[in-house]
């Protein structure tokens, strides 16, 4: 299972801390099971992130629960699980596709990601609309009501 946390630094900054950052939060709840008892520890694995700086290669802590042995991989908040681009840069792609008026203009913008990862994410965004719509008016506590004329 995968947790997030703000780590309230950049991807550079997270990056040159490694394993040595002093920031890895504790899991004091395990996700999996009813026990209380604070996760251990346990180990690292490395994965990748993409960005329009660069590649970057990435610790991710990984703990273990002492009652039903699962594990949690806390995840900085600006990854998504098993995608290799940051989570703003997705969103500033997006944004930007659906930002832009006419089809010419939107070939011309492709250039990172590319236009297939852009559409795809797109696409995504587009069929979980209604859920991100509901998740953002539970977090207000008070409906969101999008007039006909409102920009998605
Ligand atoms: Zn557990």
């Amino acid at each position: 299972m995968i947790q997030f946390h703000d780590f309230g630094i950049d991807i550079q900054t997270y990056t040159d801390r490694g394993k040595g950052n002093d920031d890895f939060p504790d899991v004091n709840q395990c996700p999996h099971c009813p026990s209380r008892r604070p996760l251990h520890r346990h180990g690292y694995y490395q994965r990748y992130a993409l960005t329009a700086e660069g590649e970057y290669h990435l610790w991710i802590a990984r703990y273990r629960c002492q009652e039903c042995r699962k594990t949690v991989s806390v995840l900085p908040s600006f990854l998504l699980p098993y995608v290799q681009y940051t989570r703003p840069v997705i969103w500033q792609a997006v944004k930007t596709w659906l930002e832009t008026p006419r089809r010419g203009a939107k070939t011309k913008q492709v250039g990172f990601p590319t236009k297939e990862v852009i559409l795809f994410y797109v696409r995504r965004f587009l069929r979980n609309l209604s859920r991100l719509h509901h998740a953002a008016a539970r977090r207000l506590s008070r409906p969101i009501i999008f007039s006909p004329k409102s920009p998605v």
